[in-house]
């Protein structure tokens, strides 16, 4: 078995639904959830939108090879009605993104990983740090907690409390 971390993000409603429907999908189709971290809502980075994201960082753990885990995880956008026209950086109804697939790295024009970004985002690292906080980064050597220590993204990113989760769309 191979673990797997996934960072899911919507920010276009009913952005829960989304992230609902996205673990059912990676459960069946690409492996089971050992881990889930708590939903965090965070304000986009890096381009305007009225809808802040919602995030969820979860550990998976598979038999596909990291190749098929992209062409499952684009798969399972793709039916969500993700779409990809224009910018890169837009809102989108689910994004999913490969944080880590072992100690594996690998430069691929299709794939990167550890994610090239992951460091950089606290929307990445808390929820990362809530499950896996002495998980090691391959190359950058050091754990989810010492990299949220050491990231400058000030960005207001908070978990949603139970008692808030029916109230967001
Ligand atoms: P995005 O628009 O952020 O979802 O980027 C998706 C594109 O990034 C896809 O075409 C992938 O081939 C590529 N990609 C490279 N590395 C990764 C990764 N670690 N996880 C997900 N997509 C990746």
């Amino acid at each position: 078995m191979h673990q797997l971390f996934l960072l899911l993000g919507s920010n276009i409603a009913p952005r829960q639904k989304y992230l609902e429907h996205a673990i059912s999908a990676i459960q069946s189709d690409i492996g089971s959830i050992w881990k889930s971290s708590r939903i965090y809502e965070s304000p986009p980075l890096g381009f305007e939108a009225e809808v802040n994201f919602l995030n969820q960082v979860l550990w998976v753990e598979t038999k596909l090879n990291p190749q098929e885990v992209l062409l499952r995880i684009q798969k399972i956008e793709i039916y969500q009605g993700r779409q990809r026209i224009g910018a890169a950086m837009m809102s989108r109804t689910l994004d999913i993104d490969m944080l880590y697939y072992d100690s594996l790295v690998i430069n691929t024009p299709a794939l990167t990983v550890p994610h090239p970004r992951l460091h950089l985002r606290r929307f990445t690292l808390l929820p990362l740090v809530e499950i896996a906080p002495t998980l090691v980064h391959p190359t950058m050597k050091i754990d989810q907690s010492a990299l949220l220590k050491a990231c400058l993204d000030d960005s207001e990113v908070r978990a949603i409390t139970e008692a808030a989760m029916d109230r967001i769309d």
